[in-house]
């Protein structure tokens, strides 16, 4: 847009102004001007769009199902990208004003949002319990047996399952055997922080290694009937204090 001020006195001069009388009628009187020599001034008005990045924020929210070192992250933050039209009033060439006309959203700012664990300790800790290693009906009991095949003096128990059955680490802790054992096939042994150490025989295949630190509930392989065994079962063995054999049904719930 562009005008010139001469345009402007111009049209000033050649206008009618309304007068208020002093009884508050409305009367009209037309004052004639002289044409004003003008200097001839630019005005103009400029348009224009002004990108603006807007950082997102980090929302954190703590949840007491988690430990002090997990940290989740929810969804990821996205950058706003906005467009700032403006409009711009120059006269003689300097800048009257600028005034903010509107905003278009390029891209809406999102913020981040993590999710922060409040529970003492570390997620890699022993919990100091517990669980079923696979869910099967136990086919041999903990103690002495008469059998055919295997030791007679049983150290586990044995839970049968399909072969391929994934095996979960009964609690966490560090892998500090992973490959054949005589008898036990492929065998998997778990120190926990407790000292005790969990055993999991006769696997079809071994998903850990040596020196790994498992977390309870970590597959660590597949059930299988490898070494001395009849079927497809896990033995599973506790050594309390990682020596003696205990009845893991004394130790386990009640319930997978
Ligand atoms: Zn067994």
């Amino acid at each position: 847009m562009r005008f010139t001020a001469r345009a402007a006195a111009l049209l000033f001069a050649a206008a009618s102004a309304l007068v208020m009388s002093s009884n508050a009628a409305l009367s009209v009187r037309t004052v004639h001007a002289e044409p004003v020599e003008a200097e001839e001034i630019e005005f103009n008005i400029e348009r224009y769009g002004v990108n603006r990045v807007v950082d997102f924020e980090t929302v954190i929210e703590y949840d007491d199902t988690m430990y002090s070192d997990e940290t989740e992250v929810v969804s990821e933050g996205v950058t706003g990208l906005y467009i700032d039209k403006m409009s711009a009033v120059f006269y003689g060439g300097e800048l009257v004003k600028a005034e903010l006309d509107d905003t278009v959203a390029v891209t809406e700012v999102e913020p981040r949002l993590l999710r922060v664990g409040t529970l003492p300790g570390s997620r890699a800790d022993s919990r100091g319990y517990y669980i079923w290693p696979v869910e099967g009906v136990i086919t041999s009991y903990f103690g002495t047996r008469s059998v055919s095949v295997g030791s007679s003096n049983h150290r586990g128990i044995d839970i049968g399952v399909p072969k391929g059955t994934a095996i979960a680490a009964a609690d966490s802790g560090d892998v500090i055997f992973a490959g054949w054992a005589s008898g036990y096939g492929n065998f998997v042994k778990i120190r926990h922080d407790n000292g005790d150490i969990t055993c999991y025989g006769h696997l079809s295949k071994i998903s850990v290694s040596e020196g790994d630190r498992v977390i309870q509930g970590d597959k660590i392989g597949e059930a299988g009937s490898t070494g001395v065994s009849t079927g497809s079962h896990l033995h599973f063995e506790i050594r309390d204090g990682g020596v003696t054999a205990v009845n893991p049904l004394n130790i386990l719930p009640e319930e997978y």
